[in-house]
């Protein structure tokens, strides 16, 4: 299929789809969609941004190709984390713009969680993950791991942030008692029961949830096969790319994902690897929904640093947003570190991270123009 080659033979060699803020992100994502010819719909959250901007979630999709084949691409689930997603969804319009768009309808969902995007943060207006909300019906907002009860104080302490931070000691402390793994499920894998700590699932819906609930059943109408790419940064080796599965996968469906992206590229929620399972997952309620015969997703996750550094970073950023002063040096230079750790400035990991990702939207493209 010579379009398929042509795609799968787009790589870029400076990274200037990065964006600075949400604001300049959100502008340039619908200034793309729009020179491609794409409808844009922006849904705002009612939340104001740093600069009084208001906060949206922008959906962008194609109007040609194929209905029946959809490719689905979101970003910023993380909030923080949309600077890469975005950088990935840009350079993806801007290339199409030069050398055609794919036969594929394409659905791109942008700055999922604006609030986090704008304010340099993981979690949502309500100090929500959004990837640990999607909870199935009939699953309660309630409990927290083993463990994280006790983890809590150190986790999230309740007083202003001062010099004095034994937080990487005490961490040491805590895995050579518990070990990485267990230490890792205990703290990642979702709460509901501390609404101002790390990785808090909400007490119910969030607009990002609701949204979808809403509109994707109409965004997809018609699709007989998607496959979704979420892209998220901060697990795994620096730069290193695997995608992550949070669904039982069928017979069938592990063998598209396998022969499109490689064995090596997937780690699904049954093997040993770089995740833990974590409650609320996208991937899981988007494919509990039965929208298409067949909804492939995967979290394409992108390493930066090492999970200590990542978890200081998230902790320090979450202690400052919520006891610290709004605005103050410390806490301004504390959210900018985290944007590091989750979308690090340098040149040679943002080139290797994004022409991966384009990889792997073609990969995406030429097996849905296979199915
Ligand atoms: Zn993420």
């Amino acid at each position: 299929m010579l379009f398929a080659r042509i795609v799968s033979g787009a790589t870029v060699n400076k990274s200037t789809s990065f964006s600075s803020d949400y604001a300049t992100a959100r502008l340039r994502f619908r200034h793309a969609a729009n020179c491609l010819g794409w409808t844009l719909e922006p849904h705002s959250i009612g939340c104001l941004g740093p600069n009084g901007e208001d906060l949206t979630i922008d959906v962008a999709w194609s109007e040609n190709g194929s209905p029946e084949r959809t490719l689905v691409i979101s970003s910023g689930v993380h909030g923080v984390e949309g600077f890469f997603g975005s950088a990935v969804q840009l350079a993806m319009l801007e290339q199409w713009a030069t050398r055609g768009a794919p036969s594929v309808r394409c659905v791109f969902l942008h700055g999922l969680n604006p609030y986090g995007f704008s304010w340099l943060r993981r979690f949502d207006e309500n100090n929500v993950d959004p990837n640990r909300n999607f909870l199935l019906e009939g699953e309660q907002y309630q409990g927290a791991p083993v463990g994280y009860a006790e983890l809590n104080g150190l986790l999230n302490p309740r007083r202003p942030p001062s010099r004095w931070n034994p937080f990487f000691i005490k961490a040491l402390l805590a895995i050579a008692r518990h070990g990485m793994p267990a230490l890792r499920q205990s703290i990642a894998a979702g709460q509901y029961e501390f609404p101002q700590g790390l990785f808090f699932g909400g007490a119910g819906p969030t607009q990002m949830q609701q949204l979808l609930h809403r509109h994707l059943a109409r965004w997809l109408r018609g699709s007989r096969s998607v496959v979704h790419l979420d892209f998220h940064t901060g697990l795994g080796r620096s730069s290193a790319c695997k995608l992550l599965i949070d669904y039982p996968l069928t017979t069938s469906a592990r063998a598209h994902l396998t022969d499109w992206f490689g064995a090596d590229s997937i780690e699904a929620c049954d093997s040993d690897g770089i995740s833990y399972d974590a409650r609320g997952g996208l991937g899981r309620w988007c494919v509990s929904r039965r929208l298409a015969s067949e909804y492939l997703f995967a979290c394409a996750e992108f390493g930066t640093f090492g999970p200590i550094k990542v978890l200081a970073g998230l902790r320090a950023e979450n202690h400052a947003h919520h006891w610290g002063a709004p605005g103050s040096a410390s806490t301004v230079h504390l959210k900018q570190e985290l944007k590091e750790l989750f979308c690090p400035s340098d040149e040679r990991w943002r080139l290797n991270v994004l022409n991966q990702s384009l990889r792997l939207v073609s990969q995406a493209v030429d097996g849905l123009n296979q199915s």
